[in-house]
């Protein structure tokens, strides 16, 4: 709610300057504003903050702002500082051969990475903080938040299958049959849950990863069903299970999966749809990024746990580009429990003892990822 009414305050269009307080002094810089998103000259910012811009080749740069640095590049709705990816209500974008930057960046991004930065949104001003921040080593432990994603909902069905009864069955239906279990074996381990939806409810995909974001979650887990690509020699025998992080497609059949996962979009309100591609942006650098080695760790996870309790093969841990992983600021995947265009799976998947079985690999897995996680962090008893 509190970056719902941040983003609000800093993205209204009638803003025209950005107030900043250095050292008791007040100046404004001005702001343009383009689709409902505030910019401001990258050079105006770094003057008025004491920060530096420094350019890089092919369209990239540094850009250092309370005590941080952050590498942008042109028209990437992403910034990366500490080898941790932030993304950009917009991209950053050369006008004219000067840097102009998201206020977003200063005002919700940057004290967020640790600048020493503090944004008053009632005020509408940005201050320096002059004290050094005392930031402790390790963060003080508190229970875990995990987020967990029931694929699809309401007026989109998702995928649709037969079971062994010839009883039809459809993703939307699993999901949360699965995510609902989950919750409460999650629950049982000590962990809060925060569901993205507990009815049969459609949550537009980008809304999926702001209730991520906005509850603090730790781990960001997306339930789903596969479904055979039907030009495929026998599509009702493909079953089994596999796990996607969020990074670019590889193969034809990671592609297959996302394109069908993302595809939901189009239930969606035109408000609600992305306005531009999101996946295009998930470029190079970014698989280097630390958030992505922690999302294929807890992918890694997920997979060997699940392997011991499905009926059906492994198909591996997998990385394709989805819209509900993109929006979610923390190690995010998403499960693909079964085949619901294979009968056994889709028996196994729509049954409660199946799912309750699902559910409790998937838990162990997260419970596993995530001690993991605290002792290289150097946190003890976490929760
Ligand atoms: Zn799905």
């Amino acid at each position: 709610m509190m970056l719902a009414l941040l983003l609000a305050a800093t993205l209204s269009p009638s803003a025209d300057s950005l107030r900043i307080t250095v050292r008791g002094r007040q100046s404004a810089i001005p702001v343009r504003t383009e689709s409902h998103t505030a910019f401001v000259s990258a050079d105006a910012v770094a003057a008025a903050l004491g920060g530096s811009i420094q350019r890089l080749p092919n369209h990239r740069y540094l850009v250092g702002v309370g005590g941080v640095a952050f590498e942008l590049a042109d028209r990437v709705p992403f910034a990366v500082s500490d080898g941790r990816l932030y993304p950009l209500v917009a991209a950053a974008r050369e006008r004219d051969g000067r840097l102009e930057l998201p206020v977003q960046l200063l005002t919700d991004v940057a004290p967020r990475a640790g600048a020493r930065l503090a944004w008053d949104p009632v005020q509408r001003t940005l201050a320096t903080k002059e004290t050094a921040a005392q930031r402790s080593v390790a963060p003080p432990s508190r229970r875990r938040v995990i987020v967990v994603d029931a694929g699809h909902g309401g007026r989109d069905p998702g995928m649709r299958g037969w079971d062994t009864n010839r009883t039809p069955v459809r993703e939307k239906d699993i999901t949360l049959g699965v995510a609902r279990q989950l919750e409460r074996e999650l629950e049982q381990r000590g962990f809060a849950v925060v569901m993205t939806r507990s009815t049969d409810t459609l949550i537009a995909l980008n809304d999926r990863g702001r209730i991520a974001n906005r509850s603090k979650g730790d781990l960001f887990i997306s339930i789903h069903v596969n479904a055979a690509n039907p030009r495929w020699k026998q599509p009702t025998a493909a079953r089994g299970f596999e796990t996607y992080f969020l990074a670019e497609a590889k193969t034809e059949d990671e592609r297959r999966v996302a394109q069908m996962e993302n595809e939901v979009v189009r239930f969606e309100t035109e408000a609600d749809a992305p306005k531009h591609d999101p996946l295009g942006f998930i470029i190079n650098d970014m698989a280097q990024n630390e958030h992505l080695r922690e999302s294929n760790d807890l992918a890694e996870s997920v997979q060997a746990a699940l392997r011991r309790v499905h009926p059906g093969p492994s198909r591996g841990v997998k990385q394709a580009g989805f819209v509900v992983l993109v929006k979610a600021y923390m190690p995010a995947v998403l499960v693909e429990v079964g085949f619901g265009t294979n009968q056994a799976d889709a028996a196994f998947m729509s049954s409660e003892r199946g799912q309750r079985t699902l559910a409790t690999a998937i838990a162990d897995a997260a419970s596993e990822y995530l001690s993991r996680y605290e002792q290289r962090i150097g946190v003890g008893g976490g929760r």
